[in-house]
Protein backbone atom coordinates (compact mmCIF):
# COMPACT_ATOMS: atom_id res chain seq x y z
CA UNK A 1 0.00 0.00 0.00
CA UNK A 2 1.14 3.68 -0.93
CA UNK A 3 0.72 6.37 1.73
CA UNK A 4 -2.24 7.30 0.26
CA UNK A 5 -3.69 4.37 0.43
CA UNK A 6 -2.90 3.61 3.81
CA UNK A 7 -4.50 6.94 4.92
CA UNK A 8 -7.60 5.81 3.54
CA UNK A 9 -7.33 2.68 5.38
CA UNK A 10 -6.29 3.58 8.53
CA UNK A 11 -6.27 7.45 9.34
CA UNK A 12 -9.41 9.04 10.80
CA UNK A 13 -11.66 10.46 8.04
CA UNK A 14 -11.31 13.65 9.90
CA UNK A 15 -8.10 14.17 9.07
CA UNK A 16 -8.59 13.33 4.99
CA UNK A 17 -11.44 16.42 4.50
CA UNK A 18 -9.42 18.83 2.83
CA UNK A 19 -6.31 17.09 2.30
CA UNK A 20 -4.12 17.88 -1.17
CA UNK A 21 -2.04 14.83 -3.42
CA UNK A 22 0.70 15.59 -2.41
CA UNK A 23 3.22 13.03 -0.52
CA UNK A 24 5.77 14.99 1.40
CA UNK A 25 9.16 13.70 0.73
CA UNK A 26 11.88 16.94 1.91
CA UNK A 27 11.30 20.38 2.40
CA UNK A 28 14.19 23.16 1.43
CA UNK A 29 13.33 27.03 2.11
CA UNK A 30 9.97 27.71 0.55
CA UNK A 31 10.27 24.15 -1.69
CA UNK A 32 8.83 21.17 -1.40
CA UNK A 33 9.65 17.89 -2.61
CA UNK A 34 6.72 15.24 -3.23
CA UNK A 35 7.35 11.25 -3.10
CA UNK A 36 6.42 11.27 -7.00
CA UNK A 37 10.11 14.21 -7.48
CA UNK A 38 7.16 16.90 -8.16
CA UNK A 39 8.64 20.33 -7.02
CA UNK A 40 6.60 22.91 -4.86
CA UNK A 41 6.66 26.59 -4.03
CA UNK A 42 4.89 26.32 -0.71
CA UNK A 43 2.92 29.40 -0.36
CA UNK A 44 0.92 27.43 2.84
CA UNK A 45 3.70 26.86 5.24
CA UNK A 46 1.64 24.02 6.74
CA UNK A 47 -0.38 26.29 7.58
CA UNK A 48 1.49 29.38 8.80
CA UNK A 49 3.97 26.96 10.57
CA UNK A 50 7.22 26.72 9.04
CA UNK A 51 8.45 30.20 9.26
CA UNK A 52 12.40 30.27 8.90
CA UNK A 53 11.85 27.69 5.94
CA UNK A 54 12.00 23.82 5.30
CA UNK A 55 15.25 22.17 6.67
CA UNK A 56 16.28 25.50 8.09
CA UNK A 57 19.94 24.25 9.40
CA UNK A 58 20.22 26.38 12.16
CA UNK A 59 17.43 24.91 13.57
CA UNK A 60 18.03 21.18 12.57
CA UNK A 61 21.88 21.76 14.24
CA UNK A 62 20.14 23.22 17.52
CA UNK A 63 17.19 20.20 17.63
CA UNK A 64 19.88 17.69 17.01
CA UNK A 65 22.38 19.22 19.92
CA UNK A 66 19.42 18.80 22.14
CA UNK A 67 18.22 15.98 21.21
CA UNK A 68 21.72 13.99 21.30
CA UNK A 69 21.91 15.21 25.36
CA UNK A 70 18.10 14.52 26.46
CA UNK A 71 14.46 14.12 24.58
CA UNK A 72 12.33 14.76 27.60
CA UNK A 73 12.63 15.57 31.18
CA UNK A 74 9.24 16.65 32.03
CA UNK A 75 10.04 20.22 32.27
CA UNK A 76 8.14 20.61 35.70
CA UNK A 77 9.56 17.44 37.25
CA UNK A 78 12.92 19.08 36.79
CA UNK A 79 14.52 21.49 35.11
CA UNK A 80 15.62 22.22 31.70
CA UNK A 81 17.91 24.66 30.30
CA UNK A 82 16.37 25.33 26.93
CA UNK A 83 12.66 26.03 28.63
CA UNK A 84 14.52 28.57 30.72
CA UNK A 85 16.48 30.45 27.79
CA UNK A 86 13.16 29.68 25.86
CA UNK A 87 11.16 31.33 28.66
CA UNK A 88 13.45 34.31 28.85
CA UNK A 89 13.91 34.91 25.45
CA UNK A 90 10.27 35.46 25.02
CA UNK A 91 10.20 38.10 28.01
CA UNK A 92 11.90 40.12 25.87
CA UNK A 93 10.16 39.95 22.48
CA UNK A 94 6.58 39.86 23.99
CA UNK A 95 4.70 43.45 24.20
CA UNK A 96 4.54 45.24 27.12
CA UNK A 97 5.02 43.68 30.59
CA UNK A 98 4.24 39.83 29.08
CA UNK A 99 6.71 38.11 31.04
CA UNK A 100 6.23 34.38 32.47
CA UNK A 101 5.46 31.83 30.03
CA UNK A 102 3.43 28.45 30.51
CA UNK A 103 4.48 26.15 27.31
CA UNK A 104 2.04 23.29 25.86
CA UNK A 105 1.93 21.48 22.58
CA UNK A 106 -0.53 23.06 20.69
CA UNK A 107 -2.36 26.14 19.97
CA UNK A 108 -5.49 25.00 21.41
CA UNK A 109 -3.73 23.76 24.50
CA UNK A 110 -2.15 27.34 25.23
CA UNK A 111 -5.67 29.11 24.77
CA UNK A 112 -6.99 26.32 27.03
CA UNK A 113 -4.43 27.35 29.35
CA UNK A 114 -4.96 31.04 29.26
CA UNK A 115 -8.67 30.73 29.13
CA UNK A 116 -8.27 29.04 32.69
CA UNK A 117 -5.67 31.50 34.01
CA UNK A 118 -7.79 34.91 33.28
CA UNK A 119 -10.62 33.32 34.65
CA UNK A 120 -9.02 32.37 37.64
CA UNK A 121 -6.92 35.57 38.35
CA UNK A 122 -9.94 37.31 37.79
CA UNK A 123 -12.38 35.48 39.49
CA UNK A 124 -14.55 36.11 37.17
CA UNK A 125 -16.47 33.55 34.62
CA UNK A 126 -17.62 34.70 31.65
CA UNK A 127 -16.09 35.44 28.01
CA UNK A 128 -16.69 37.42 24.77
CA UNK A 129 -15.01 36.04 21.46
CA UNK A 130 -15.49 36.80 18.05
CA UNK A 131 -17.89 35.58 15.37
CA UNK A 132 -15.62 34.40 12.34
CA UNK A 133 -12.54 33.38 15.03
CA UNK A 134 -11.19 30.26 15.40
CA UNK A 135 -8.71 28.92 18.57
CA UNK A 136 -9.10 25.29 17.95
CA UNK A 137 -10.66 21.98 18.20
CA UNK A 138 -10.88 21.21 22.10
CA UNK A 139 -13.99 21.47 24.08
CA UNK A 140 -13.31 24.77 25.68
CA UNK A 141 -11.96 26.23 22.42
CA UNK A 142 -14.60 25.32 20.01
CA UNK A 143 -16.84 27.25 22.53
CA UNK A 144 -14.84 30.54 21.98
CA UNK A 145 -14.80 29.59 17.95
CA UNK A 146 -17.66 31.51 16.08
CA UNK A 147 -18.11 29.30 13.24
CA UNK A 148 -20.56 26.57 12.52
CA UNK A 149 -18.42 24.75 10.26
CA UNK A 150 -16.28 23.87 12.90
CA UNK A 151 -18.42 23.42 15.94
CA UNK A 152 -21.25 21.54 13.88
CA UNK A 153 -22.46 17.95 15.92
CA UNK A 154 -20.74 18.42 18.89
CA UNK A 155 -22.38 21.18 20.76
CA UNK A 156 -24.01 22.54 23.29
CA UNK A 157 -20.74 23.87 23.89
CA UNK A 158 -19.71 25.87 27.49
CA UNK A 159 -21.49 28.01 28.80
CA UNK A 160 -21.01 31.81 29.66
CA UNK A 161 -19.56 33.19 26.04
CA UNK A 162 -21.01 36.02 24.02
CA UNK A 163 -19.94 36.75 20.64
CA UNK A 164 -19.17 40.10 19.19
CA UNK A 165 -19.36 41.03 15.40
CA UNK A 166 -16.12 40.48 13.74
CA UNK A 167 -14.32 43.19 12.50
CA UNK A 168 -14.75 42.54 8.90
CA UNK A 169 -14.98 45.17 7.09
CA UNK A 170 -15.56 43.53 3.71
CA UNK A 171 -18.55 42.08 5.06
CA UNK A 172 -19.56 44.40 7.95
CA UNK A 173 -22.14 42.99 10.26
CA UNK A 174 -23.44 46.59 10.34
CA UNK A 175 -23.07 47.39 6.34
CA UNK A 176 -20.88 50.46 7.23
CA UNK A 177 -17.69 51.68 5.30
CA UNK A 178 -14.55 51.66 7.40
CA UNK A 179 -14.31 55.55 6.86
CA UNK A 180 -17.04 56.93 8.58
CA UNK A 181 -18.30 53.66 10.45
CA UNK A 182 -16.97 54.95 13.99
CA UNK A 183 -15.76 51.38 14.87
CA UNK A 184 -19.49 50.42 15.44
CA UNK A 185 -17.99 46.81 15.82
CA UNK A 186 -15.68 47.86 18.68
CA UNK A 187 -18.09 50.37 20.46
CA UNK A 188 -20.63 47.11 20.01
CA UNK A 189 -18.36 45.39 22.57
CA UNK A 190 -20.26 47.39 24.98
CA UNK A 191 -23.66 46.60 24.19
CA UNK A 192 -22.52 43.05 24.35
CA UNK A 193 -21.21 43.30 27.54
CA UNK A 194 -24.43 45.12 28.68
CA UNK A 195 -27.02 43.21 26.96
CA UNK A 196 -25.83 39.69 26.81
CA UNK A 197 -23.04 38.67 29.78
CA UNK A 198 -24.37 38.75 33.40
CA UNK A 199 -20.99 41.58 33.64
CA UNK A 200 -19.19 38.55 35.02
CA UNK A 201 -16.98 39.01 32.16
CA UNK A 202 -12.95 38.04 32.68
CA UNK A 203 -12.11 38.64 28.69
CA UNK A 204 -12.13 39.81 25.78
CA UNK A 205 -10.48 37.06 23.32
CA UNK A 206 -9.23 37.59 19.76
CA UNK A 207 -7.28 36.94 17.04
CA UNK A 208 -4.79 39.98 15.96
CA UNK A 209 -5.99 39.12 11.92
CA UNK A 210 -8.71 36.41 12.04
CA UNK A 211 -6.84 33.39 10.54
CA UNK A 212 -9.06 30.57 9.68
CA UNK A 213 -12.02 33.32 9.36
CA UNK A 214 -10.25 34.20 6.11
CA UNK A 215 -7.45 36.72 6.91
CA UNK A 216 -9.11 39.29 8.38
CA UNK A 217 -7.20 41.97 9.39
CA UNK A 218 -9.34 44.97 12.25
CA UNK A 219 -9.05 48.15 11.05
CA UNK A 220 -6.19 50.22 12.90
CA UNK A 221 -8.31 51.55 15.76
CA UNK A 222 -10.20 48.52 16.59
CA UNK A 223 -7.95 47.08 19.11
CA UNK A 224 -7.37 50.44 20.89
CA UNK A 225 -11.12 51.54 20.77
CA UNK A 226 -11.90 47.91 22.67
CA UNK A 227 -9.36 48.25 24.94
CA UNK A 228 -10.74 51.23 26.34
CA UNK A 229 -14.38 49.52 26.79
CA UNK A 230 -12.64 46.51 28.54
CA UNK A 231 -10.64 48.66 31.00
CA UNK A 232 -13.85 50.45 32.37
CA UNK A 233 -15.16 46.74 32.95
CA UNK A 234 -11.92 45.22 34.22
CA UNK A 235 -12.10 42.85 31.31
CA UNK A 236 -8.49 41.39 30.49
CA UNK A 237 -7.48 41.15 27.03
CA UNK A 238 -6.31 37.29 25.63
CA UNK A 239 -4.86 37.68 22.27
CA UNK A 240 -4.23 34.32 19.93
CA UNK A 241 -1.19 34.91 18.50
CA UNK A 242 -1.07 31.51 17.46
CA UNK A 243 -1.20 31.84 13.61
CA UNK A 244 -0.47 35.40 13.87
CA UNK A 245 2.76 35.57 16.40
CA UNK A 246 6.45 35.32 15.82
CA UNK A 247 7.09 37.71 12.70
CA UNK A 248 3.90 36.22 10.33
CA UNK A 249 2.38 39.89 10.08
CA UNK A 250 5.61 42.07 9.72
CA UNK A 251 5.93 42.27 13.19
CA UNK A 252 7.15 39.92 15.89
CA UNK A 253 3.16 39.82 16.99
CA UNK A 254 0.17 41.35 14.75
CA UNK A 255 -1.19 42.87 18.39
CA UNK A 256 1.84 45.70 18.03
CA UNK A 257 0.08 47.09 15.08
CA UNK A 258 -2.70 48.16 17.05
CA UNK A 259 -0.67 49.93 19.99
CA UNK A 260 -2.22 48.13 22.52
CA UNK A 261 -0.72 45.84 25.10
CA UNK A 262 -2.41 42.74 25.61
CA UNK A 263 -2.94 41.09 29.11
CA UNK A 264 -2.24 37.18 28.26
CA UNK A 265 -0.97 35.98 24.75
CA UNK A 266 -1.02 32.74 23.42
CA UNK A 267 1.38 31.74 20.92
CA UNK A 268 2.27 28.71 18.92
CA UNK A 269 2.35 27.46 15.21
CA UNK A 270 5.30 29.56 14.04
CA UNK A 271 7.03 29.36 17.36
CA UNK A 272 9.40 26.77 16.67
CA UNK A 273 9.61 26.17 13.20
CA UNK A 274 7.64 23.00 13.18
CA UNK A 275 8.15 21.46 16.20
CA UNK A 276 5.17 21.22 18.57
CA UNK A 277 5.40 23.42 21.15
CA UNK A 278 2.92 26.82 22.14
CA UNK A 279 2.70 28.94 24.90
CA UNK A 280 0.23 31.35 26.83
CA UNK A 281 2.29 34.65 28.62
CA UNK A 282 1.43 37.22 30.89
CA UNK A 283 2.55 39.52 33.03
CA UNK A 284 3.77 38.37 37.11
CA UNK A 285 0.61 39.56 38.60
CA UNK A 286 -1.59 37.27 36.31
CA UNK A 287 0.70 34.15 35.67
CA UNK A 288 1.18 34.01 39.70
CA UNK A 289 -2.12 33.63 39.74
CA UNK A 290 -1.75 30.19 39.32
CA UNK A 291 -1.07 28.30 42.31
CA UNK A 292 2.27 25.48 41.92
CA UNK A 293 0.71 22.47 40.37
CA UNK A 294 -2.32 24.19 39.61
CA UNK A 295 -2.34 23.67 35.92
CA UNK A 296 0.36 21.05 33.95
CA UNK A 297 1.32 18.89 31.30
CA UNK A 298 3.63 16.25 30.77
CA UNK A 299 5.44 17.33 27.45
CA UNK A 300 4.59 20.93 27.63
CA UNK A 301 8.07 22.92 27.02
CA UNK A 302 9.91 19.91 25.26
CA UNK A 303 13.46 20.52 25.21
CA UNK A 304 13.60 19.68 21.50
CA UNK A 305 11.14 21.81 20.99
CA UNK A 306 12.73 24.40 22.75
CA UNK A 307 15.80 24.58 21.67
CA UNK A 308 13.85 24.80 17.84
CA UNK A 309 12.21 27.78 18.72
CA UNK A 310 15.00 29.55 20.34
CA UNK A 311 16.99 29.11 17.17
CA UNK A 312 13.72 29.78 14.83
CA UNK A 313 13.77 33.01 16.59
CA UNK A 314 17.62 33.99 16.74
CA UNK A 315 17.61 33.51 13.09
CA UNK A 316 14.55 35.86 12.38
CA UNK A 317 16.44 38.33 14.34
CA UNK A 318 19.77 37.78 13.06
CA UNK A 319 18.82 37.82 9.28
CA UNK A 320 16.26 40.97 10.25
CA UNK A 321 13.34 38.78 8.39
CA UNK A 322 11.10 41.01 9.40
CA UNK A 323 12.17 43.55 7.37
CA UNK A 324 11.99 41.79 4.39
CA UNK A 325 8.62 40.17 4.90
CA UNK A 326 7.72 44.20 5.04
CA UNK A 327 8.56 44.82 1.71
CA UNK A 328 7.37 41.99 0.54
CA UNK A 329 3.30 42.38 1.64
CA UNK A 330 3.82 45.47 -0.01
CA UNK A 331 5.50 44.37 -3.28
CA UNK A 332 2.78 41.14 -3.11
CA UNK A 333 -0.10 43.42 -2.35
CA UNK A 334 0.42 45.50 -5.32
CA UNK A 335 0.99 42.81 -7.64
CA UNK A 336 -2.18 41.11 -6.23
CA UNK A 337 -4.37 44.84 -7.12
CA UNK A 338 -2.88 44.98 -10.02
CA UNK A 339 -4.61 41.27 -11.00
CA UNK A 340 -7.99 42.15 -9.14
CA UNK A 341 -7.85 45.12 -11.95
CA UNK A 342 -8.24 42.19 -14.36
CA UNK A 343 -10.06 39.61 -12.60
CA UNK A 344 -13.38 40.71 -11.12
CA UNK A 345 -14.13 37.42 -9.24
CA UNK A 346 -11.30 38.67 -6.42
CA UNK A 347 -13.64 40.91 -4.37
CA UNK A 348 -10.87 41.63 -1.66
CA UNK A 349 -7.12 41.47 -1.45
CA UNK A 350 -6.15 42.02 2.31
CA UNK A 351 -3.64 40.55 5.30
CA UNK A 352 -0.71 41.97 6.65
CA UNK A 353 2.65 40.53 6.41
CA UNK A 354 2.93 37.57 4.47
CA UNK A 355 -0.51 36.85 5.66
CA UNK A 356 -2.76 37.43 2.91
CA UNK A 357 -6.07 36.87 1.96
CA UNK A 358 -7.84 37.08 -1.54
CA UNK A 359 -11.46 37.08 -1.29
CA UNK A 360 -13.38 35.08 -5.06
CA UNK A 361 -16.74 36.35 -5.25
CA UNK A 362 -19.06 35.48 -8.10
CA UNK A 363 -21.00 39.19 -8.68
CA UNK A 364 -20.93 42.60 -7.18
CA UNK A 365 -23.03 41.11 -4.67
CA UNK A 366 -19.98 39.13 -3.11
CA UNK A 367 -21.80 35.77 -3.62
CA UNK A 368 -18.74 33.88 -2.52
CA UNK A 369 -16.91 31.80 -4.94
CA UNK A 370 -16.43 29.14 -2.74
CA UNK A 371 -15.94 26.29 -5.63
CA UNK A 372 -13.92 28.63 -7.91
CA UNK A 373 -11.78 29.03 -4.61
CA UNK A 374 -11.10 25.43 -4.77
CA UNK A 375 -10.31 25.28 -8.50
CA UNK A 376 -7.29 28.05 -8.36
CA UNK A 377 -6.20 26.43 -5.88
CA UNK A 378 -5.82 22.99 -7.33
CA UNK A 379 -4.62 24.81 -10.52
CA UNK A 380 -1.56 26.55 -8.92
CA UNK A 381 -1.25 22.70 -7.47
CA UNK A 382 -0.83 21.57 -10.99
CA UNK A 383 1.75 24.09 -11.85
CA UNK A 384 3.44 24.19 -8.69
CA UNK A 385 2.66 26.41 -6.45
CA UNK A 386 0.83 25.11 -2.69
CA UNK A 387 -1.95 27.43 -1.78
CA UNK A 388 -4.57 27.22 0.91
CA UNK A 389 -7.96 27.73 0.78
CA UNK A 390 -9.98 29.45 3.59
CA UNK A 391 -12.29 32.13 5.26
CA UNK A 392 -15.82 31.26 7.10
CA UNK A 393 -17.38 30.88 3.47
CA UNK A 394 -14.79 28.65 2.09
CA UNK A 395 -13.96 31.51 -0.52
CA UNK A 396 -10.14 33.16 0.62
CA UNK A 397 -7.27 31.96 -1.14
CA UNK A 398 -4.78 31.86 1.23
CA UNK A 399 -0.85 33.04 0.65
CA UNK A 400 1.06 32.44 4.03
CA UNK A 401 4.22 31.20 2.91
CA UNK A 402 7.75 30.36 4.69
CA UNK A 403 8.80 33.67 5.79
CA UNK A 404 12.13 32.98 4.11
CA UNK A 405 10.44 33.09 0.49
CA UNK A 406 12.65 35.11 -2.13
CA UNK A 407 11.40 37.82 -4.35
CA UNK A 408 11.42 35.42 -7.42
CA UNK A 409 9.83 32.50 -5.21
CA UNK A 410 7.09 35.33 -5.04
CA UNK A 411 7.16 36.74 -8.16
CA UNK A 412 6.61 32.93 -9.40
CA UNK A 413 3.70 32.36 -7.13
CA UNK A 414 1.81 35.12 -8.12
CA UNK A 415 2.11 34.61 -11.88
CA UNK A 416 0.96 30.87 -11.30
CA UNK A 417 -1.92 32.54 -8.96
CA UNK A 418 -2.86 34.68 -11.64
CA UNK A 419 -2.52 31.76 -14.70
CA UNK A 420 -4.68 30.10 -12.74
CA UNK A 421 -7.11 32.82 -12.58
CA UNK A 422 -7.04 33.65 -16.18
CA UNK A 423 -8.22 29.67 -16.67
CA UNK A 424 -10.98 30.06 -14.21
N1 LIG B 1 -5.75 29.69 17.39
C1 LIG B 1 -5.63 30.09 16.12
C2 LIG B 1 -5.71 31.54 15.81
C3 LIG B 1 -5.39 29.16 15.09
O1 LIG B 1 -5.27 29.58 13.83
C4 LIG B 1 -5.29 27.80 15.44
C5 LIG B 1 -5.06 26.79 14.40
O2 LIG B 1 -5.22 27.01 13.22
C6 LIG B 1 -5.44 27.43 16.77
C7 LIG B 1 -5.66 28.40 17.73
C8 LIG B 1 -5.34 26.00 17.18
O3 LIG B 1 -4.03 25.57 17.08
P1 LIG B 1 -3.69 23.98 17.06
O4 LIG B 1 -4.20 23.46 15.77
O5 LIG B 1 -2.19 23.94 17.17
O6 LIG B 1 -4.37 23.39 18.24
Amino acid sequence: MNTIDKYSEYVNTSMLAGIVPVVFDRGEGAVVFGEDGGKHIDCFAGISVTSVGHSNPEVIEAAKAQLDKYIHCCSYVYYSKPMADLAEKLAQITPGRLKKSFFANSGAEAMEGAMRMVKTYTGKRELIALQTSFHGRTYATLSITGNLARKKRAGPYMPGVSFAPAPYCYRCAFNLKPETCGMRCAEYVEDIIRFDTSGDVAAFIAEPVLGEGGIIPPPEPYFKKVKEILDRYNILLLIDEVQTGIARTGKMFAIEHYGVEPDVMAVAKGIANGFPLSAFIAPDEIADTFQPGEHLTTFGGNPVSCAASLATINFLERERIIDKVVEQEKWLKERLESIKKKYPIIGDVRGRGLMIGVELVKDSAKTPAAAEANAVRNSCLEKGLLIGVGGILTNVLRIQPPLVITDDQLDEAAAIIEKSLGEL
